[in-house]
């Protein structure tokens, strides 16, 4: 069966890898897409808890009236995804870092941060962000929390990209070695195995 945004795997250990991994492959051939609608961002974003509930039906709304500007803010959120694969991709020198992606999430991330207010959380001081009420709102906190993944390069595991040749996911690798190669070990993992396996036979 074919996968939708309903039940695509959300594996990549963080939710701005798992937004990257909105498309199918970006292997031998680009696709399918997942986000085909602008509801279809507002499903994904609830199923990695970037909104709530509330939230997720304000948007919903929203983006249903005549005239809403939700294929608009769909196309910005699919120019954020591709920045933010080249500049994850560029970590392990595939790509270049482009001025031009860093500038599209810096400014995302910025509208994100200006919504935020600091406030505290019984003897705790917490930034509380402000409901998501405008369509950008999605695209504007993934900017933000990839801000933290890109920025944090140093102390953090390294993001790989799926091997299978139809696949190129993203994900953190927390593997023990490091040498974690499959976005998952059910899929490309074992498509993998089978092809060593067939390959050994033919020799
Ligand atoms: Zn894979």
């Amino acid at each position: 069966m074919q996968k939708t945004i309903h039940d695509i795997s959300l594996l990549g250990g963080h939710p701005a890898l798992d937004f990257v991994n909105t498309v199918d492959s970006r292997g031998e051939s680009w696709g399918p897409e997942f986000l085909n609608t602008y509801d279809d961002l507002v499903v994904w974003a609830r199923r990695a808890d970037l909104i709530d509930d509330k939230e997720r039906d304000v948007l919903l709304a929203k983006a249903g009236k005549p005239g809403s500007h939700a294929e608009n803010a769909l196309e910005q959120a699919k120019k954020l995804r591709e920045a933010l694969c080249r500049l994850f991709l560029s970590e392990s020198n595939v790509v270049s870092i482009r001025q031009n992606d860093l500038e599209l999430v810096d400014g995302m991330a910025r509208r994100a941060l200006a919504q935020q207010s600091l406030g505290c959380a019984g003897s705790k001081i917490v930034w509380h962000r402000a409901d998501a009420k405008d369509l950008a709102a999605i695209s504007n906190r993934i900017a933000q929390i990839a801000t933290d993944l890109l920025t944090a390069r140093e102390g953090r595991r390294p993001i790989r990209a799926c091997e299978g040749p139809n696949c190129g996911w993203l994900f953190l690798d927390q593997s023990r070695g490091g040498h974690r190669r499959w976005c998952s070990d059910k899929t490309c993992g074992s498509h993998a195995r089978v092809r060593k396996f067939r390959a050994a036979r033919a020799d």
